[in-house]
């Protein structure tokens, strides 16, 4: 019988806590524990200056891990719209202004996606995962779900842009379907469980190399 991994902290690079719900929820049934970097270091903030989703999520795994010194994953997310050409991508949750909320970028996207039809509101869902830790080690994995932007909100569950997205695999928009059944096939699933597929190897060699 293989020997059970012992449970390990690890800092959620967010304080926003739809995400680190859902993180929770995906990583349940690992050996972590995830505890966000704002019960830690209540002041922290972190400029997402990437260009990419990829380049935001290693950016702030590296922030919180060396903010509180423990390992750290971080997501970074965009909704990828055909219409818009791939947008808005990395700048989803500015997209309708610095401070919007969920419902200002909700509206906004299907304002400007009014007369589109078809293919055109095709998109997909793309979360960027990244770890960091203090030995220098930063691994990333990506996680994405195909779907189609309706033309009006359907469902109350979820949060940001789910009341739209109308995710082909499931059925449902993400706020509609049943609950939990986001968190198993989700991007943001996808991208978890590849990121702990990497980070537990990791790990174990680690302790192996230290007896
Ligand atoms: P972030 O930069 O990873 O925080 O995500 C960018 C924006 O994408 C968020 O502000 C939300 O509006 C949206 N978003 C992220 N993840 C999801 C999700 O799982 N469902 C719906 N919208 C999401």
């Amino acid at each position: 019988m293989q020997p059970e991994s012992p449970t390990r902290l690890l800092v959620l690079a967010s304080g926003n806590p739809d995400k680190l719900s859902e993180v929770r929820s995906i990583l349940a049934d690992r050996p972590v524990r995830i505890v966000p970097v704002t019960d830690l270091v209540p002041d922290w903030i972190c400029e997402e200056t990437g260009a990419s989703i990829e380049e935001n999520a290693v950016i702030k795994a590296r922030a919180a891990s060396a903010a509180a010194g423990l390992p750290a994953v971080a997501d970074d997310t965009g909704l990828f719209v055909a219409a818009l050409g791939g947008g808005p991508g990395v700048y989803s949750a500015r997209y309708a202004g610095r401070d919007a909320g969920y419902e200002d970028n909700v509206r906004k996207l299907l304002r400007v996606l009014r007369w589109e039809e078809g293919d055109s509101r095709r998109a997909v869902f793309r979360t960027a995962a990244a770890y960091s830790d203090s030995s220098g080690l930063t691994l990333t994995a990506s996680g994405e779900v195909a779907g189609t932007i309706l033309t009006e909100p359907r469902g109350t569950g979820g949060f940001g842009y789910d009341p739209v997205f109308f995710a082909e695999a499931l059925g449902c928009t993400y706020a509609e379907c049943p609950a939990g059944s986001k968190n198993r096939a989700s991007h943001r699933a996808r991208a978890f469980e590849a990121l702990m597929g990497l980070i537990i190897p990791a790990w174990k060699a680690a302790s192996e190399l230290q007896g």
